[in-house]
């Protein structure tokens, strides 16, 4: 088998991957802020490293990988939203992190192994804190407790920034009790009636980036090998994360490779709340198969941006419809045990190329339609089944795809006879014999899609 290369942000090219213990490969990303309904844009992070975590369950094993997502539940804009709805921090959290594991389930991503809590772990950034202060890598200031990044000479190298271009870039909040405008806060005192922790620098809450480093070191250890999100993160969130990673613990690396997927776009914007221009995935997932949207979402690249369209959606539905077309054709064929076909696998390898892999899953479309014998048919079903686990796609019953499985055997029979004579008249070029039959389908409320490995079906409405 090729290795698996990936691209790491930190070394700016793609680096063959090699964990630091292939039977506990370590991968965190960062998860959702759960406040609010998430957006097709977030939907983005969970499905590439869905697919990131399958493909090394595939190499390493299934109980080799351990893939930790967090959920951020203390924010400033989960404080706001409890305000204005008068409900609990509490239920605010619980109900919109159940909503978005519902909605990315839907997409076909599964759970992570740990999805660790920020507020299940503020001993645990306390504990780091005081370690950051005992090593001169972190001061108090007005109730606050603030990283100084002068005391971390690698500062800035993720993200490749200077100091200066950060403030310049006014990406940074100056306030009066920093000592550096570049330092960023650990610990925040919490006004009174806001949610607050006692802690030996008074009560307040932890500093968002605090959370990932305090919640990787417990769950995968001081050195981990890979740390993911989208790339809006790279500066400031990674780069803090690292700083107070490495410093808490004696200069160690805190991941060997750093992946971030590109944006979401939507014409030339980055799809974002701030914009307004969000399509919710709890919304496009009542319209759509979430199978549609898990595949337009690995129609880019991970590291390209992604234009998002109706037309892009309408297109990925077609090119489902092929898939299961074919596996609807060869569902009363037993499928035998195969290896992940190495055109479909390469591609994955390298840098988790998915739309040159989903080309792949069409040409192994196109071979499973054509085949002939029994055992060749057997093959190449089983070759499509198992690249689409791989994937995550091409797993669901086609009869279900195409809407059939409410439908009566003998009208189904029936459709299937009318869809064959249609097929027959227009291999014999009877145009008018097949415009009759399509007729006839149109009367049984029945829509026929040509494709190029034949003709699939479904009821409308
Ligand atoms: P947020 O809730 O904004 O912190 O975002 C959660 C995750 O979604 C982070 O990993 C972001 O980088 C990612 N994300 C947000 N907007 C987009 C977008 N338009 N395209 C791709 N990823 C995004
Ligand atoms: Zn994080």
């Amino acid at each position: 088998m090729t290795m698996l290369t990936l691209y790491d942000t930190m070394a700016r090219h793609k680096r063959p991957f090699e964990p630091i213990d292939p039977d506990r490969v370590t991968m965190y990303v960062c998860g959702p802020t759960v406040y609010n309904y998430a957006h097709i844009g977030n939907a983005r992070p969970a499905v590439v490293f869905d697919v990131l975590s399958r493909l090394l369950r595939h190499i390493y094993g299934a109980d080799k990988v351990i893939y930790a997502r967090n959920i951020t539940d203390v924010d400033d804009k989960i404080i706001d939203a409890s305000k204005q709805t008068g409900k609990s921090i509490d239920e605010i959290t619980s109900h919109f992190g159940e909503i978005y594991r519902q909605d990315v389930g839907a997409l076909g991503v599964a759970m992570p192994d740990i999805e660790p809590h920020a507020t299940d772990h503020i001993g645990e950034m306390i504990d780091m804190i005081q370690r950051l202060i005992d090593t001169g890598h972190a001061y108090e200031a007005e109730g606050h407790v603030l990283f100084s990044v002068s005391s971390y000479e690698k500062y800035g190298k993720l993200s490749r920034r200077s100091l200066d271009d950060m403030i310049a870039g006014a990406r940074v909040e100056v306030a009066p009790y920093k000592k550096d405008p570049g330092d960023f806060v650990l610990w925040k005192p919490a006004a009174d009636g806001d949610p607050g922790w006692e802690s030996p620098f008074g009560r307040g809450r932890p500093g968002w980036h605090l959370e990932c480093s305090a919640m990787s070191e417990k769950h995968l250890g001081e050195t981990f090998d890979i740390h993911g999100g989208g790339a809006d993160l790279v500066f400031p969130h990674h780069e803090n994360e690292i700083a107070q990673s490495v410093c808490a613990h004696g200069g160690k690396t805190m991941a060997n490779y750093w992946l971030h997927n590109g944006f979401l776009t939507m014409g030339t914007d980055k799809m974002s709340k701030s914009l307004g221009n969000v399509q919710l995935i709890h919304d496009l997932a009542k319209e759509w198969p979430g199978e549609v949207l898990r595949y337009a979402l690995l129609t880019a690249h991970y590291r390209a941006p992604l234009t998002w369209t109706a037309d892009l959606l309408a297109k990925t539905r077609r090119s489902l419809d092929r898939i299961y077309g074919v596996l609807r054709r060869l569902s009363d064929v037993e499928v035998a045990e195969v290896d992940v076909p190495e055109i479909f696998l390469a591609p994955m390898l390298d840098d988790l190329n998915t739309p040159k892999a989903l080309s792949a899953l069409f040409q192994i479309t196109a071979e499973a339609n054509k085949a002939e014998t029994p055992e060749a048919k057997a093959q190449a079903k089983a070759q499509l089944l198992a690249a689409g686990k791989l994937i995550g796609l091409a797993q669901g019953d086609p009869d279900e795809w195409f809407g059939l499985t409410d439908l009566d055997p003998s009208e189904r029979e029936k459709i299937d006879g009318l869809i064959e004579a249609r097929n027959r008249a227009r291999a014999e070029k009877d145009w008018t014999l097949a415009d009759q039959v399509r007729d006839e389908l149109n009367a049984l409320n029945v829509q026929v899609d040509d494709g190029p490995e034949g003709s699939t079906w479904r009821k409308r409405g």
